[in-house]
């Protein structure tokens, strides 16, 4: 088989962890396996070097950040590369752009255009095992560039779809994909397989046990996925294809994200073209804008318009908007960055009602307040103050029957009164 392995920060957090990691390709690899690997900056190594930035300039210019973090993941990549050489495995580490892994020039978070993996392919006919450093590519003129936080998930799918690997296994700290964040809600279960869409919404919605872009890309290209942990050898989570079984349960995963502001435009004057003139403004800026409320007065004269954006962009973002609050001659601009979104998710909504009433009932109940309220077919995500966060997705885990031990009621009570 031909086979990529991702190891997260976690997994090659120390020494003992890089040398762990090093036996377990070799164990792969002497099972006869073709075996690539994709390696994480150490823990906390990308923070530290954003720290490190922020100290020296207010506004770190984005082309060297780039530079800066992705000298992160090239030492793990050469730290192991050395370690499986010590272990008698042949192997040679790359940077993204020895394996030409091109990128656009949106900088910190570069979306890949092309992947040559020239010198993987060469490496895996030569029988070594390429190490390569994740997060990171280069675009067409030569800068080096970076794909976002958890980055190196996708540099790991994108690899397993150009050389057409017969599995992309992601190795973390977890056992696999639960139910939610198992480090905040213990009775998490998890789950043997989900499919591409709902793991799609969980990780856009802040599960980060996968990044986003990654499951995007490998429900693009159908690259089988499993997310395990490098701490056992227990068998993890497969993202596949939806199968009919999936449908039948309505809600499948909650999701949080801390990672947002909450930028409010006040009393701007309703007329049509404002809400085109902000957002275009904030797209040309590369900005993603998550969820859009706008409030008409009681005058029906102005409204006020707000919006989320991810914490990185904040600043970025509320420049725009005190720029165009100006030109507009709006009454103020607001930021609020106390703010989470939490999320619950699954394919099964599609056919069922009462979903969303479920899930404000239950927020209502334990007196969380509701700011902002967005749906799609299969997900349902409300904007409350972060100090909630973790009582929000224990009770909604709760309430929609995802722990283990609800599940075996529910079970229970399915099996006594079925009624379809
Ligand atoms: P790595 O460094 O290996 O890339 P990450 O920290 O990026 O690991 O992702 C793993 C973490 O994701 C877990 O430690 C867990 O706290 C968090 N997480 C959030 N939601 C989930 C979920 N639904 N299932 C599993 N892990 C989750
Ligand atoms: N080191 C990068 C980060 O911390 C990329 C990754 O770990 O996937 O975001
Ligand atoms: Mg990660």
């Amino acid at each position: 088989m031909l086979i990529v392995q991702k190891y997260g920060g976690t997994s090659v957090g120390s020494i003992e962890r890089i040398r762990a990691v090093a036996s377990r390709v070799k164990k792969t690899a002497d099972k006869g396996h073709s075996v690539v690997v994709v390696v994480s900056a150490m823990a906390g190594e990308t923070d530290k070097l954003i720290n490190l930035a922020n100290q020296v300039a207010q506004n770190p210019d984005e082309r060297e950040m780039d530079m800066l973090l992705s000298s992160g993941e090239r030492v793990s990549a050469a730290l192991m590369a050395m370690a499986l050489r010590s272990l008698g495995v042949k192997a040679m580490s790359f940077t993204g752009r020895q394996v030409g892994i091109l990128t656009d020039t949106a900088h910190t978070k570069a979306r890949i255009e092309k992947v040559s993996a020239e010198r993987v392919k060469k490496a895996l006919s030569e029988g070594v095992v390429p190490v390569v450093a994740g997060f990171q590519g280069i675009t067409e003129t030569s800068d080096v560039t970076t794909l976002g936080r958890g980055g190196s998930d996708l540099t790991a799918v994108a690899i397993a779809a150009a050389i057409k690997a017969d599995i992309c296994e992601i190795y973390t700290d977890v056992d696999g994909v639960y139910t939610t964040d198992p480090n905040v809600v213990p009775e998490a279960r998890k789950l043997d397989k989900i499919s591409y869409d709902e793991m799609l919404e969980l990780a856009s919605l802040g599960a980060k046990v996968l990044q986003s872009r990654s499951v995007e890309f490998a429900k693009k290209y159908e690259v089988p996925v499993v997310v395990r942990s490098s701490f056992s050898d227990n068998p993890g989570t497969f993202v596949v294809k939806e199968d009919e079984e999936m449908e039948k349960v309505v809600v499948s995963g909650v999701a949080y994200d801390k990672n947002q502001v909450k930028i409010t435009i006040i009393g701007v004057p309703d007329r049509p073209g404002i809400a085109a003139r902000l957002f275009n403004s904030i797209a040309e800026a590369n900005i993603v804008v998550d969820m859009i409320v706008q409030n008409i007065s009681s005058d029906g004269k102005s409204a006020d318009i707000s919006f989320t954006v991810p914490k990185t962009d904040g600043k970025k973002a509320m420049k725009l908007a005190e720029g165009i609050a100006r030109d507009l001659g709006a009454k103020g601009v607001d930021l609020r960055d106390d703010i989470s979104k939490v999320s619950i998710i699954g394919v099964g909504m599609k056919s069922h009602s009462g979903v969303a009433a479920k899930m404000f009932e239950t927020l209502a109940e334990h007196n969380i307040n509701i700011m902002m309220i967005s749906t799609s077919e299969i997900k349902v995500s409300c904007v409350i103050d972060v100090k909630y966060t973790e009582l929000a997705v224990r009770v909604l885990h709760d309430v929609f029957g995802l722990g283990g031990q609800s599940r075996s009621r529910r079970t229970k009570s399915s099996k006594q009164g079925k009624k379809k």
